[in-house]
């Protein structure tokens, strides 16, 4: 039985709650804090007839690390689920090693204000020497390495599915099928349709500033970056269908570049329609993208934040959303001295998912692995002290516990490859 604090009440945040009130066995009490408490309340109330799970809420500014500190303080978990924004996760740390809990995420920092001017001389050192320009990037919580080894907490970072599930069936990969893997294609594919003309399945802000960047890709030991969007593929998906792909840069592919010995080329693909791919360069074109804020009538507005307000909240989608995602891994390697390929995937089902929790399959796929990486972590069974990405502990009772909460996994030994 264990306490757990959870921070933020958006589309992810609404199904890592839900499934840590359908396991009342780990999770017996549960804390929902965010930026704005009625959303906290609301869904607390949704839950509390549901769940025997103890809901708990309260309003918490979580870039204020005082004020973090002192209400974790006071709930005392044993550990902190942050499924607020990227651009929390540093102050979110700060605030766990202050209280003495364990730390819990699933998105790389990225900093809010990119004209920061310090965060952008270690931004442009940063794309110099390693070759990959993305605003995120694992150093700067891979720098809390020695804090968190030295209050022996561990900090478990990245328990999303993409970041997250794909690290996981890479670790089982390797574990059980490999002696040695050389290729992984990471292949994110969202066969569902809203039917809207335009509107994004998680965070605007972070949605568009990951699919809108330069591409890049892991191979023989150097980062290699593209246009953006210049890398395109087809491929049939188990159970959804043909589907145009987009090689794009992603955070696991640093992660395990570092942690998968012997890998030789690691790379993402997402998949796009071609309508989303037209109104995303219009709105880049005439500088909606942009996180640099603008003067409009007397007041000073961020294009970007502006552009979500006017698009549809993502945690919206649910009810409209039709079909299926497709997210996985194909590797290939060595076993036994002979050459090996395997296609390691999950299949949600949007509409499945809106009935059981009341969201699409994007959070789905996402609140299920912050579930149950917090599970891992509460439960002892992923405790070690310092700085960790999934895949470098042991995937089997995680692996167990994708299938036992929603999202099975199927195992292709003879998958079609990505040229
Ligand atoms: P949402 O925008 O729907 O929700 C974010 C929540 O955080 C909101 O409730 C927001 O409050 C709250 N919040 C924002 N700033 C603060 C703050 N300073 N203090 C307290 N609370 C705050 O985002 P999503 O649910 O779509 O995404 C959540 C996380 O999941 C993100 O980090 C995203 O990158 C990650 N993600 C990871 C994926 C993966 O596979 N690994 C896939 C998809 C998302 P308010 O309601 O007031 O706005």
């Amino acid at each position: 039985m264990a306490r757990l604090f959870i921070i933020g009440c958006g589309g992810v945040a609404r199904v890592a709650i839900a499934k840590c009130c359908q396991n009342s066995e780990v999770f017996d009490e549960i804390m929902i804090a965010s930026r704005t408490v009625s959303k906290c309340e609301a869904l607390a109330e949704e839950l509390r007839p549901t769940t025997k799970t103890v809901i708990t809420t309260a309003q918490v500014d979580a870039d204020n690390v005082e004020e973090l500190t002192a209400l974790i303080r006071e709930y005392a978990p044993v550990a902190v689920l942050n499924v607020a924004l990227p651009y929390q996760d540093l102050t979110i740390m700060d605030a766990c090693l202050a209280a003495g809990v364990h730390y819990i995420d699933t998105a790389n920092y990225e900093p809010e204000d990119t004209d920061d001017p310090t965060w952008r001389a270690i931004y442009e050192k940063r794309c110099k020497e390693l070759g990959f320009s993305a605003y995120f990037d694992y150093s700067w919580q891979w720098a809390y390495q020695e804090k968190f080894e030295k209050a022996g907490l561990t900090a478990l970072c990245g328990t999303g599915f993409d970041p997250g599930v794909t690290s996981v069936f890479t670790a089982y990969a390797l574990k059980h099928y490999f002696d040695e893997i050389h290729t992984i294609d990471i292949l994110d594919c969202n066969g569902g349709d809203h039917g809207y003309p335009f509107a994004t399945n998680f965070n605007p802000e972070i949605n568009l500033r990951e699919v809108s960047a330069p591409g890049s890709y892991w191979e023989n030991g150097k980062w290699i970056e593209t246009e953006p969007m210049a890398i395109k593929r087809e491929y049939d998906f188990p159970e959804v269908g043909e589907k145009d792909m987009y090689l794009l840069h992603h955070e696991e592919i640093e992660s395990l570049a570092k942690n998968i010995p012997g890998v030789k080329r690691i790379r993402f693909f997402m998949t796009f329609g071609q309508s989303y791919l037209t109104h995303m360069k219009c709105l880049e074109n005439v500088g909606m993208l942009s996180t640099t804020p603008i003067h409009f009538e007397g007041k000073e507005i961020v294009p970007i934040q502006f552009l979500k307000a006017l698009l549809p909240d993502p945690a919206s989608l649910g009810p409209r959303t039709v079909g299926k995602t497709n997210i996985g891994c194909i590797f290939t390697g060595i076993k036994d001295g002979k050459e090996k390929t395997l296609y390691i995937y999950n299949v949600c089902d949007h509409q499945e998912c809106y009935k059981e929790v009341g969201s699409q399959a994007i959070s789905y796929t996402t609140g299920v692995p912050a579930m149950i990486g917090s599970m891992m972590v509460v439960k002892g069974l992923w405790n070690k002290p310092g700085v960790f990405t999934v895949e470098e502990f042991d995937p089997d009772p995680y692996m167990e516990a994708l299938n036992r909460w929603g999202l099975p996994w199927v195992v292709d030994e003879n998958p079609q490859l990505v040229p």
